[in-house]
């Protein structure tokens, strides 16, 4: 028989967005439900999968595949490649994006580099004449920004972002790799800078410092990398109840065109319904969107919170270029965490105008599996071997990362081909990069081939395409106008007055660098319009 629940707030997906949410309001005593589409892991289990994972699929930076996917929870798998999401040219390579499906949600495995935007990223329109314009300002967003974060509290360095109050952490100690390339890079005016991080440099807020052993992605063993595990664990402390396995599928509204219910399955597809006051969807970037579009009913023909039909547009991510070579001498990648430091004199500039801003960073994961694989596959034995996994000390991997600008025709829609176990189409994602990217192209491959040269690198070898970045924005855009977006500054959606999102799909423009910490600092904001309304009204 199927269960009902009911509770002050209704969440769905347990990620770092939700956890967050949901501990803010538990803590405000609130009563919050969280319904999560995957199942629940233990850190020690994701560490034992890690451990016995194949060995090449560990050299394809292979992620997702210790957190196993579930029939009812499908995320995107590497090895077989699962077109989770399907993806159409012409960049398809560009939007393959990793996520995964559980209790904690993608940051489970994530890198934890947390970068601020710089206040002109949100205000890309109005200061260049591009793209769009978020509804917040840097200064509003500022106070959100309460991950506990390692970095630099020198604002002299180029391009950190303005600091009203300093990180509460010292910066970690750059490895090897980090301290020789910032080095090497300088010698053509390039400034590395440390990546502030959200990892602890020092014990802090219960735990450990990290120890460097260069394991984040996908898992740090210890917990001294911050994951949304961390703040579903304070949201049950606080009395927030999860149910894992719940895949909301249906969304009842009621003729004030509010949220009345929402309905999940279980892995059966045994259909549950709950009921609340106020209800928050963060399943992230693309199951957000894709929620909205599936639950479409009589009243919302065009999907929920789709007046504006703008609901699955947008779509960003951070299109990226890749470099491997081997430098001159050993570099030693694999010391300290697996992103320290990056270049930042491209972040922003009057050339936004014309072409995208960029950061260019050095991947300080190690090499090893990678060279080892590599020479069992050539048949090595003996001190042949051994030579050849040694190479892996003078690999280096670099990047760039560009700032792709939201266009609405960059769309996901519900796959006419594919669907899961309960039924439902997979996302199906069109995506173009758009000239103001490519154009920006030409000038990082130059920077990328400097670079290479600085190093006196042999064995080049660049991406000609662009991948992914993980870094999911834009389908349920942020606006003034509910007539071109689909959630206000409070992250509250313009058609349903009792319903919010917690997503990075809110941002309207992509700035260059991660973006996790602003999807949280969205969140709660979201939280603190909800208390204001439920509390205090
Ligand atoms: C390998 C990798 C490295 C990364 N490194 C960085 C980094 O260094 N810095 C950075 O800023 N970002 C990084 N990211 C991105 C970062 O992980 C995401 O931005 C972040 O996890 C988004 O958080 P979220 O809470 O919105 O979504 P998620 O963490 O994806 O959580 C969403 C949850 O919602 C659940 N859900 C979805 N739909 C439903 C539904 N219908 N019913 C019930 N539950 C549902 C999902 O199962 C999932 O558990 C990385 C990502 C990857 C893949
Ligand atoms: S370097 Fe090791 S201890 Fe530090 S965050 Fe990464 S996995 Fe955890």
């Amino acid at each position: 028989m199927s269960e009902q629940y009911s509770a002050d707030v209704v969440v769905v997906g347990a990620g770092i967005c939700a956890g967050t949410v949901a501990k803010e309001l538990a803590e405000a005593g609130l009563s919050v439900l969280v319904l999560e589409a995957g199942p629940r892991w233990e850190r020690g289990e994701v560490v034992e999968n890690w451990r016995n994972m194949p060995p090449v699929n560990k050299s394809e930076s292979d992620y997702a595949t210790p957190y196993p996917a579930q029939p009812w929870a499908v995320h995107p798998q590497l090895n077989p490649y699962n077109e989770y999401p399907e993806v159409s040219e012409p960049d398809a390579s560009a939007f393959r994006q990793g996520m995964i499906k559980g209790i904690g949600g993608t940051t489970w495995h994530w890198a934890a580099s947390c970068w601020r935007f710089l206040p002109a990223d949100l205000q890309l329109h109005s200061t260049y004449g591009v793209g769009r314009d978020w509804a917040v300002t840097y200064d509003e967003l500022e106070e959100y920004f309460l991950i506990g974060v390692n970095g630099p509290n020198d604002t002299s360095l180029k391009y950190v972002a303005p600091l009203k109050k300093p990180f509460p952490m010292e910066p970690m100690p750059y490895g090897p790799a980090d301290r020789r390339f910032t080095e090497v890079v300088a010698q053509a005016g390039y400034i590395n800078t440390p990546v502030p991080q959200g990892r602890n440099s020092r014990p802090y807020d219960g735990r450990p410092q990290c120890c460097g052993n260069n394991n984040c992605m996908p898992i740090c063993p210890i917990g001294a990398m911050y994951n949304g595990i961390h703040s579903v664990v304070k949201a049950e402390n606080a009395g927030a109840k999860f149910i894992p396995n719940a895949v909301v599928y249906r969304i009842d509204t009621d003729k004030d065109n509010n949220i009345t219910a929402m309905h999940y399955y279980d892995p059966d597809t045994v259909s549950h319904t709950v009921t609340a006051k106020t209800f928050v969807l963060a399943g992230n970037g693309i199951e957000t969107p894709k929620l909205l579009l599936l639950a479409a009913n009589d009243r919302n023909p065009n999907g929920i919170a789709n007046s504006s039909d703008q609901v699955g547009r947008n779509m960003m991510d951070h299109p990226g270029i890749l470099m491997s070579f081997q430098a001159s001498e050993p570099i030693w990648t694999g010391g300290g965490s697996v992103q320290m430091s990056s270049i930042t004199n491209f972040r922003d500039g009057d050339f936004r105008r014309d072409h995208s801003a960029i950061q260019i960073g050095m991947n300080n994961t190690s090499q090893n599996h990678k060279a080892g694989v590599k020479a069992l596959q050539m048949g090595l034995v003996g001190k042949k071997l051994d030579e050849e996994i040694r190479r892996a000390a003078c690999g280096m991997d670099i990047y760039v990362n560009h700032d792709v600008l939201a266009h609405p025709d960059n769309r996901l829609t519900l796959s006419t081909e594919r669907k899961d176990k309960l039924g439902i189409p997979f996302p199906h994602v069109t995506y173009d990069v758009g000239d103001y990217v490519r154009r920006s192209a030409v000038h990082s491959r130059q920077h990328l081939m400097n670079i290479a040269k600085l190093f006196g690198a042999t064995e080049i070898e660049m991406t000609p395409w662009f991948n992914p970045n993980n870094h999911i924005m834009g389908g349920t855009i942020m606006g003034h106008d509910p007539k071109d977006s689909v959630v206000d500054k409070w992250m509250r959606t313009h058609d349903h007055k009792n319903l919010y999102i917690a997503s990075g799909g809110a941002m309207a423009a992509a700035g260059t660098v991660n973006s996790t910490l602003s999807m949280v600092a969205l969140s709660l904001r979201a939280c603190d319009s909800i208390k204001k309304e439920m509390l205090h009204a």
